[in-house]
């Protein structure tokens, strides 16, 4: 039996996985989508969800939304968000948000947002009803800045973070 029916959007991931004939029991996990890079493991999810859904997603999947704590870390997740992005308008969650006080940049690990390693898109974050931060490239973002704040209900892309199992 699939974990996840709640809503339609894990449905979705249900419907994905049949489809790829993944099975039932590795279904919700997907490890085999986790792309390792510096000790870690990142999932680059090929559905949308809210910040939220997207978030339990990765605690089911041993992980978490990913926290950016360096700039090759930064790096390679843009590089990556350009492979993956089939259309131009995919942005990915990442792991932060000022949902509990506006303007105070959290992680998800509960650390704050270090001022040295931001990477705002210009004119970014902008909105103070966009609670939760995206990652888009567009045309070669310059100096890595690749961050918007969104809608933390919109639906977008994802990515996960995990330690690498020894
Ligand atoms: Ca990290």
């Amino acid at each position: 039996m699939f974990v996840f029916h709640e809503n339609t959007q894990t449905k979705k991931l249900q419907e994905e996985c049949e489809a790829k004939h993944i099975s039932e029991q590795t279904c919700p996990r997907c490890e085999d989508g986790w792309e390792p890079h510096g000790g870690k493991l990142y999932f680059f999810s090929s559905f949308t969800l809210s910040w939220n859904e997207s978030r339990r997603q990765c605690k089911s999947m041993g992980g978490d939304l990913v926290v950016v704590n360096s700039r090759e870390e930064q790096r390679f997740l843009q590089t990556t968000v350009r492979e993956k992005m089939d259309k131009a308008e995919n942005e990915f969650w990442i792991g932060q948000t000022d949902s509990k006080k506006e303007g105070e940049w959290l992680w998800v690990d509960d650390t704050r947002l270090n001022a040295s390693l931001t990477f705002w898109h210009e004119g970014e974050p902008n909105n103070w009803n966009e609670n939760c931060v995206t990652m888009w490239e567009k045309d070669g973002a310059m100096e890595l800045k690749t961050w918007y704040d969104q809608s933390c209900k919109s639906s977008h892309e994802y990515i996960c973070e995990k330690p690498e199992r020894n």
